[in-house]
């Protein structure tokens, strides 16, 4: 159990899928991705303070070949533009692309783990030396058991998802 430091927080980490959007499935096309409401005037809250927000997230759909990286993007596009409509801003995102048994639409005969995918740290990691922060100047709000695995392997304290809607609790 890692304490959050409110004193030292100047980051905030966001998983994307039941966190910022809705997941009714995996997302695979812009029409798919729906915003949670209100986390975008969280998001914007969150900007308020100062710190800066980083989104980390699994996206297997492309590893299994029902997603490719053009279409991911256009996704990511919309999220930008989405958080836009409240005046909110997310700094940058990290994604995994991959999944231990598939790679390139094609089922893998032997898994292969990757580092990047959540409960891995390596996009924690990466965002930390990109972006100079420690893993006690930031929080992870997640909305699985993955999410907030890959938070405790890196040191960092993590939230469930409501916590992003429910940002007022805080009291900052
Ligand atoms: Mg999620
Ligand atoms: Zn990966």
């Amino acid at each position: 159990m890692h304490e959050i430091s409110f004193k030292k927080l100047r980051v905030i980490l966001l998983d994307r899928d039941g966190v910022i959007n809705q997941e009714p499935g995996p997302i695979l096309t812009p029409e798919q991705f729906i915003m949670i409401p209100k986390s975008s005037e969280a998001v914007a809250r969150i900007n308020a303070q100062g710190w800066k927000c980083f989104v980390i997230t699994n996206q297997a759909a492309i590893a299994r070949g029902d997603l490719n990286q053009a279409v991911f993007q256009e996704i990511t596009d919309k999220m930008h533009h989405e958080l836009q409509k409240s005046g909110a801003r997310i700094d940058g995102q990290y994604f995994c692309p991959h999944h231990p048994d598939w790679e390139n639409g094609k089922r893998l005969t032997e898994p292969k783990q990757c580092s990047c995918r959540k409960p891995g740290t390596l996009m924690l990691e990466q965002a930390s030396s990109e972006h100079g922060f420690a893993p006690d100047e930031t929080v992870f709000i997640g909305d699985t058991t993955t999410d907030f695995a890959a938070a405790s392997g890196w040191g960092t304290p993590s939230i469930g998802d409501n916590f992003l809607i429910n940002l007022s609790c805080l009291n900052y």
